[in-house]
């Protein structure tokens, strides 16, 4: 069992208590208290002895990451009047390079902690030796993974670096695997973030969680909440599958919320991840060979954002996968599958999004429909595609006209003309691809409905998403046409990948949900 420990650093004990019963009621099982700063060793001995949850106690030498001043003679002396509360800590925690100093500090610390040549029979606390480089990855970890195995007293070995990218999480999970002692491996930083989650899945000994946003102590570590409910923990287990959105950036992408709701919501096993990778398609292509290859992570697909959709077609086609005609078409793709037999598939779910939401409004047969696209950008390109793929008459209407007269020849569309041109009355659907109305400028508008009364009204149609009623629709309503909003696309184009890689039935009112309460209606 993979144990979740919140760090509480330590000013006040009665302060301290009370944030390690928050701890226990949301469903921790350690705490680890943080006295770095907090260094009266009998007032230490009373927080361990009241303490609510089973503690782990650090203090932290400002030499290693931490805050802790006192010389080591003071800090090595602090954690044995821990170590020898009437309550004892479940851990102590104290850095390799300490460990390693002298005979005297060993000898002092084997004399609190339980261990093969511990005399006294009454010892229960583990001593955990750990490790931490805030930069980079250690070059020399395997070293010093080895010498804490080899530590006699050593109960726990515990190594912490900030990822370099998402491929240092591989690093962490192999490390887990070696079971050479119980494993703490953890990257820190928003990269990282992969192997405090999956820590369970690879049956680490523990992983730690903040209990509040402002309380992490280190670089990209979850809330509690977050581990719990946003990823899962509970559902977790050797077998649970590994998705995720990869984009640059995509830290505030609702993604994982969406499809993680939905994994719940029909028992998939399965977590989602926000999957960072830097632009470049040299670090698109390692980081997916280096998860792929890996395959007792089971990471088995991902949405794919901006910039890496182009990325996602060169390397499915690299790989020898199957793309889907269209996404080939529109020149990129948003989902990525591992098939059962291990074949990657490439498609774009944003055109059938599109497509379907309009025929919810307009029926089934679009032939014929006069359809203005608003932009000549990605989501541009998806509705162009799907629209004349669908028989439409398609107009494309863009602020840069050269762009416009591009995806004309390129799409053999209609017509291209300069957004300024747009009429609306004259088509039977208007959809917005560009990004005007989006948050924060949401006065922004890219059409006006002139007073006509008696004519021909079209369905309006807004990609933007945030915030969910926009401008053009508000008054796209006023003006008596139907309308559809960027929710339903993204809930249409999130719905098809869930369909694709669990089989199961989208849960479309679940995702409604979670999509609506982290969307204002107007913001
Ligand atoms: P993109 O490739 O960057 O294209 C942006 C488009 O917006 C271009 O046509 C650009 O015109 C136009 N534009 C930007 N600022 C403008 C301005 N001030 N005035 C007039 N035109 C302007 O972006 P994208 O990926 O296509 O995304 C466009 C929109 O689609 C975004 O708002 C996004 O929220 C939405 N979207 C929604 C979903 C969904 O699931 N609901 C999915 C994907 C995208 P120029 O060519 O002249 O620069």
């Amino acid at each position: 069992m993979t144990l979740i420990a919140v760090p509480i650093s330590v000013d006040d004990p009665a302060a301290a208590h009370a944030r390690a019963t928050r701890a226990a009621e949301h469903g921790a099982d350690l705490v680890e208290y943080r006295i770095d700063t907090f260094t009266d060793p009998a007032a230490v001995q009373r927080l361990v002895a009241g303490s609510p949850l089973p503690c782990i106690v650090t203090a932290r030498a400002a030499w290693e990451g931490g805050h802790c001043d006192l010389d080591e003679t003071d800090r090595i002396s602090l954690l044995e009047h821990a170590g020898l509360a009437d309550v004892a800590p479940a851990y102590l925690d104290l850095e390799l390079a300490a460990y390693q100093t002298s005979a005297n500090i060993r000898q002092k610390i084997g004399l609190v902690v339980d261990h093969p040549g511990q005399p006294r029979a009454d010892v229960s606390t583990g001593l955990i030796l750990s490790t931490h480089d805030f930069e980079t990855f250690p070059a020399d970890l395997d070293r010093r993974v080895l010498a804490m195995a080899d530590a006699p007293a050593c109960r726990v070995i515990k190594a912490a670096w900030r990822a370099r990218s998402l491929r240092d999480n591989i690093d962490a999970f192999e490390l887990i695997q070696r079971r050479l002692k119980p494993t703490v491996a953890l990257c820190m930083g928003e990269a990282g973030l992969p192997s405090r989650v999956l820590a369970k899945k690879f049956g680490a000994h523990l992983t730690f969680a903040a209990l509040d946003a402002d309380a992490a102590s280190a670089p990209g570590q979850p809330t509690l909440d977050e581990l719990k409910n946003l990823y899962r923990w509970d559902a977790l287990n050797a077998d649970t599958r590994v998705y995720g959105v990869i984009g640059w950036p995509v830290g505030h992408s609702v993604s994982p919320a969406f499809h993680n709701a939905g994994f719940t919501a029909t028992g998939f096993n399965g977590v989602y991840l926000p999957m960072p990778i830097a632009p470049e398609y040299e670090h698109f292509k390692a980081t997916l060979i280096r998860w792929l290859d890996h395959t007792p992570l089971h990471f088995s697909g991902a949405s794919v954002t901006i910039p890496h959709k182009q990325n996602l077609l060169r390397f499915v086609e690299e790989q020898g996968g199957e793309i889907e005609p269209l996404a080939q078409t529109i020149g990129a793709a948003n989902t990525l599958s591992l098939r059962p037999d291990g074949s990657l598939y490439a498609g774009n779910t944003d055109y059938a999004a599109i497509l379907g939401a309009t025929r919810d409004k307009l029926g089934d047969d679009l032939t014929g429909k006069k359809v203005a696209v608003l932009g000549a950008g990605g989501a541009a390109r998806a509705a162009v595609a799907g629209f004349a793929n669908a028989g439409c008459r398609v107009i494309v209407f863009n602020r840069s006209i050269g762009k416009a007269q591009q995806l004309k020849e390129e799409f053999k569309l209609f017509a291209a003309h300069p957004l300024s041109e747009l009429k609306p009355y004259s088509a039977d659907v208007i959809i917005n691809c560009t990004s005007l109305g989006m948050h924060p400028h949401t006065d922004a508008t890219p059409c006006a409905f002139p007073d006509t009364l008696g004519t021909h009204r079209p369905l309006v149609f807004d990609t933007v998403y945030n915030p969910l009623e926009t401008r053009l629709l508000r008054e796209a309503k006023a003006a008596g046409c139907g309308t559809v909003n960027g929710l339903e696309m993204f809930i249409r184009q999130g719905a098809a990948q869930y369909a694709l890689w669990t089989r199961h039935t989208p849960p479309l009112e679940v995702f409604r949900n979670v999509l609506t309460d982290r969307l204002s209606p107007s913001r």
